[in-house]
């Protein structure tokens, strides 16, 4: 077993059923170069390709693979908030909670029907040897992403993360002849809380406004703040009705929260625009067809939701 570049910490057998093998093991990597063997030194080439986790963990799970063939693999930790899965589950597995510079970068699961052979584990490990810098790097590039594509003031993912999101929905959208539906929401007389009120309560006001809408379109990837108090929900396999009935949710939603400022009650409103997909849309038709059905929403009288003719 080649030890050079991980202390083993712990191994314990954690199965709850006889003959099931369920082995844990925590590795502390010590930061050296990896003393790795021909094959190792070849997937740590094929990792650093990217820093996409996803595709990192899949090129790993492939290579893996083709050593100690296995039924699944799995990837993850909540602190991060990732996991990704190949395969499937199986009876036995090998898990490895992995640790560099005293912070778990996940916990790595390899699942099988027939048990893992010792020689088989110990090429396992060489290969983790492999994983752990690349893991570490793609995580901080995800972080980075993560952090650019947030809004401060609100939480909910920024125009940057909207521009980026929307190209690659409307792809999918087009190569899977799916449906997409855009919905803008912009807040009504938001000025005149600017101008009763004062900027820091605007602020803390909106910031109120975006946790209501992420709550009532249960989790927040999917909304962004478009620009100062507008916002948009992208939905997926969407229509039409659905996505009418999702805007209608969030404004009552909207309007029937109680916002509150040094003690004074603010009532606040929103009207919404949507817009369905259609043959030959971009990013910009779609969201000026959305645009104008809010424009409307505005004209009717605020605080209800039009929908763009096609
Ligand atoms: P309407 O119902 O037609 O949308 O009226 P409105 O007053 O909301 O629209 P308008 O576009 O005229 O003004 C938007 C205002 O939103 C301007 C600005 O005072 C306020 N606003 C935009 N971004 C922010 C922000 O980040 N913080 C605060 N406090 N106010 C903002
Ligand atoms: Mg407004
Ligand atoms: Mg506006």
């Amino acid at each position: 077993m080649q030890h050079t570049n991980f202390k083993m910490a712990e191994v314990k057998n954690i199965s709850q059923s006889p003959g099931v093998q369920d082995t844990h093991q925590t590795y502390y990597h010590t930061g050296k170069v990896p003393d790795a063997n021909s094959k190792s030194l070849q997937l740590i080439g094929i990792l650093q390709s990217t820093l996409e986790l996803e595709k990192i963990l899949e090129l790993f799970n492939d290579e893996i693979n083709s050593i100690v063939p296995h039924a699944g693999l799995s990837c993850g930790n909540k602190e991060e908030n990732y996991l990704v899965k190949f395969g499937e589950e199986a009876r036995h597995r090998c898990s490895y909670q992995l640790i560099l510079l005293d912070k778990n970068i996940g916990e790595l699961i390899f699942y099988r029907n027939s048990k893992f052979t010792d020689k088989e584990i110990k090429q396992l490990e060489t290969m983790i040897a492999a994983l752990i810098y690349p893991l570490h790097n793609a995580l901080l590039y995800k972080r980075a992403i993560e952090k650019a594509h947030r809004d401060p003031v609100t939480g909910v993912n920024n125009r940057a993360a909207m521009d980026s999101a929307l190209i690659q929905e409307i792809n999918h959208a087009k190569r899977h002849r799916t449906p997409l539906s855009l919905i803008v929401i912009d807040i009504d007389k938001f000025k005149q809380i600017n101008d009763t009120y004062g900027h820091i309560a605007g602020d803390a006001i909106l910031k109120r406004v975006a946790e209501c809408m992420a709550e009532s379109v249960r989790g927040s990837d999917i909304i962004y703040r478009y620009g100062g108090e507008e916002f948009v929900v992208v939905l997926r396999s969407t229509k039409k009705p659905g996505a009418k009935l999702l805007a209608e949710r969030i404004l009552k939603a909207v309007e029937s929260t109680h916002y509150q400022y040094d003690d004074i009650d603010v009532q606040i409103t929103a009207s919404a625009g949507l817009a369905m997909i259609k043959k030959g849309d971009t990013v910009q038709s779609l969201l000026e067809r959305s645009d104008k059905a809010l424009y409307q929403a505005k004209e009717r009288g605020r605080n209800c939701v039009v929908v763009a003719e096609d």
